[in-house]
């Protein structure tokens, strides 16, 4: 017979965490409603107006119809679309339920208590909650105007360091290094330290310097390149993410992720989405004509907006009142334009915006400069011709 054990003093009196887990502040995600309109344009997520290729739709409702088996646990037939797409070996990729779950296999698999992860001061959320959940140490390097700052990454290493994370372009600021500045970065790097780079946005970019940092992962042993179906291939909904690098860094991902990691809808889905590259370039061209646009009315009403490389554009408010980004935050959403506050970014006087729909951008634009010159709310605007 067992006995009853009496708990220990040092016990709790229940289940507690590990150390460090009640001490993340949880991922809120941009709003998706606004009470009280009829008619709501989601800006706050990065999500494309353009949603996703026709043949991802029917690939994902022909997955329907066999729900009772089970995934191929190794994402075969997605592997393999996005290696040819990309020229790559589908052995070197590996998927995750968003890149998400692929930036946390990433942290679980290269960090635990004790060890350091880098990561710049307004850089994605993921970075510092999937760190701390491993147990690991954020460590967070200064940047300037608002860009990632190599030196300032380098001079946070220390022999504790086992991850750097990278988004290139970042989100919330929609900036980004040059590939020569990612070069330094790693050319600075101990070999044991693990440089992800997390090009989410990489279709969207039009610089000739920038690069996603692809051949770097395929020819160091300590570089990763994260990619997305969320952005611009409008999958958001069904969590696709990948990642390609060194064969032993994609094989300790492997041995920590779960066997059916992802689901059938999404395997189908996403590999008719990366073989329709002519719903790619339709998404690239609709925002290579908005960006810039909404980037130039902003700035018109007397508002300052970091220039952007990526799908949305970060808006800066002054801090008086009548005038902070709070309140037009509060006066768009009146309007149905549901934006980002990202004080949670270190960014409490700016909005994030997404590109939306030619109606979306336009409907912005107006509220925004009836914001600015004191309008109410109520009023809605005419969209401009
Ligand atoms: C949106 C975004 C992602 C993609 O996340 P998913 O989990 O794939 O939806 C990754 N990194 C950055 C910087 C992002 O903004």
């Amino acid at each position: 017979m067992s006995a009853v054990r009496e708990p220990s003093p040092a016990s709790p009196a229940r289940p507690e965490p590990r150390p460090g887990v009640l001490a993340i502040e949880a991922y809120v995600p941009g709003k998706s409603h606004a009470p009280g309109v009829e008619k709501v344009y989601k800006l706050s997520s990065n999500e494309t107006p353009m949603g996703p290729s026709a043949k991802a739709v029917a690939a994902f409702q022909e997955a329907g119809r066999r729900l009772e088996d089970y995934p191929d646990g190794a994402a075969r037939v997605l592997r393999e679309a996005i290696a040819k797409a990309n020229g790559l070996d589908p052995a070197r990729i590996i998927c995750g339920a968003g890149s998400d779950e692929i930036l946390n296999l990433v942290a679980h698999a290269y960090l635990g208590p004790g060890d350091e992860a880098v990561f710049c001061e307004h850089g994605f959320l993921v970075y510092r909650i999937a760190t701390l959940a491993a147990g690991g140490t954020p460590v967070v390097a200064k940047e300037r105007n608002l860009t990632a700052d190599v030196d300032a990454m380098l001079a946070c290493v220390s022999p504790r360091t086992k991850v750097v994370f990278l988004a290139n372009p970042n989100n919330p600021t929609g900036t980004y290094l040059p590939f020569d500045e990612v070069r330094r970065l790693h050319a600075g790097l101990p070999p044991h330290v693990l440089l992800v780079l997390d090009a989410a946005y990489a279709e969207y970019v039009r610089r000739n310097d920038y690069e996603t940092g692809l051949e770097l992962a395929l020819t160091a042993d300590n570089v990763l390149m994260a990619r997305t179906f969320s952005k611009i291939h409008g999958l958001a909904a069904l969590r696709i993410g990948w990642a390609v690098g060194p064969a032993h860094v994609i094989d300790a991902m492997n041995r920590i992720r779960g066997p059916f990691n992802m689901n059938a809808p999404a395997l189908l889905a996403g590999a008719a989405a990366i073989a329709d590259a002519a719903h790619v370039e339709k998404s690239v061209a609709h925002n290579e004509a908005w960006l810039p646009w909404l980037t130039a009315e902003i700035e018109k009403l007397g508002l300052k907006v970091t220039p952007s490389v990526a799908n949305f554009v970060l808006i800066h408010f002054p801090k008086e009142a009548g005038r902070t980004a709070k309140e037009a935050d509060a006066f768009l959403l009146k309007r149905g334009l549901v934006l980002r506050q990202v004080g949670a970014y270190g960014l409490p006087d700016s909005l994030r915006m997404t590109v939306g729909s030619e109606e979306a951008n336009r409907l912005a634009v107006a509220a925004l400069a009836d914001f600015m010159a004191g309008k109410t709310a109520g009023k809605t605007a005419d969209p401009a011709p």
